[in-house]
């Protein structure tokens, strides 16, 4: 949320919302002004009319938070817990990290984490790179540089989240994915000609076919509007990614006409894909029983490139391994795309 730092001139504005108490913010979306006090209740009843008309949770479910620590999931913990006391959801909730093992970034970050299991009295599970896979972020970029490090650790990071999502044993992962990130992505997916992706980014619920569906409460939550007590600061392996152009795009669109995030994601909702696109089939990697439209998943490949030192191994969207070690050009596309945005977040 931010402050609307202009000087107030006498005779300020008051709350659109409660026409008592003097504005203090200007809402991003809408340009409305409001008070504080006002800008929390609608905000929250925003989240919670989202949530119903999307039928995100049913009553009795145990639903994992991924939480990076990063504003974005902090705000959701904060939110989803508030929600659920408020309106008797009937939800179980847990807090899930991923530990990727950057030394200086994420055993910071997870610190944030830690404070939100106490705040907010929710469960914390943490799943790391090293336990999972042998290696952390720290080992990986030590061998093969800064160039493709966020590949391994998107990869890495879809599945971590669904193993630890597994190993809580819940039925849904709720994502602190905002509407700025998901404009990026219809953005991204257009770019790179990813109809795959194009064609399920903005489903607020994905992986209904997968091991666990993942959801967004924040769909059409401006990421101006998410701040509150987090931690900031980037991944000391971020590079200067394809992400990054498209983010600096969409604020500049945003500044001159503020609903463009909408009008992306609404775009995006309504691409329809044709009946000839032939689309990938999917089915399980034949190595660790992951979802993969090929025999191995992308993880179980990159994972391969490192412990045989070839590191460079199903680098590259189209190549991948069989079974037999060999190149495999088809492609998978249940794989994260390449760039998480910055970071510590979940990719979608
Ligand atoms: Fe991983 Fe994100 Fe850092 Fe890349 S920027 S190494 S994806 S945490």
């Amino acid at each position: 949320m931010e402050a609307d730092s202009k000087p107030k001139k006498s005779g300020a504005r008051l709350c659109c919302v409660c026409t008592q108490n003097r504005a203090a913010l200007k809402r991003p979306k809408t340009l409305e002004q409001i008070c504080r006090e006002c800008f929390y209740a609608v905000f929250e009843e925003e989240i919670h009319q989202v949530i119903l008309e999307n039928q995100l949770f049913k009553p009795g479910e145990r639903i994992a938070i991924g939480a990076s620590g990063g504003k974005d999931s902090t705000v959701l913990a904060y939110v989803l817990s508030e929600l659920n006391r408020r309106h008797n959801y009937g939800l179980d909730l847990f807090l899930l990290s991923v530990d990727e093992g950057i030394t200086g970034y994420r055993d910071d970050s997870l610190e944030t984490v830690k404070r939100n299991e106490l705040q907010y009295g929710l469960p914390l599970k943490i799943v790391s790179y090293k336990d999972l896979y042998g290696w952390t972020m720290d080992e990986i970029v030590k061998m093969i540089g800064l160039k493709n490090n966020c590949t391994f650790c998107g990869v890495f990071r879809r599945q971590a989240l669904d193993r630890g999502a597994a190993l809580l044993k819940v039925d849904k992962v709720a994502t602190g994915h905002n509407a700025d990130d998901i404009a990026e992505t219809v953005l991204l997916n257009i770019l790179r000609g990813d109809i795959a992706r194009l064609s399920r980014c903005t489903s607020i619920i994905t992986g209904e076919d997968g091991p666990i569906p993942r959801c967004k409460p924040f769909k059409y939550t401006y990421e101006k509007e998410i701040k509150l007590d987090y931690f900031s600061t980037e991944c000391i392996y971020s590079p200067n990614a394809y992400r990054g152009f498209a983010r600096e795009f969409i604020k500049d669109l945003e500044r001159i006409r503020p609903r463009a995030i909408l009008d992306i994601i609404k775009s995006g909702e309504d691409f329809r894909i044709s009946t000839t696109t032939k689309m990938p089939e999917q089915g399980t990697c034949e190595r660790c029983g992951y979802i993969s439209s090929q025999k191995w998943c992308k993880a179980c490949v990159l994972l391969e490139g490192l412990n045989r030192g070839l590191p460079k191994l199903g680098i590259g969207r189209t190549q991948g391994l069989n079974s037999d070690g060999k190149k495999d050009r088809k492609r998978d596309s249940r794989t994260p795309s390449i760039e998480s945005k910055q970071c510590g977040s979940l990719e979608f």
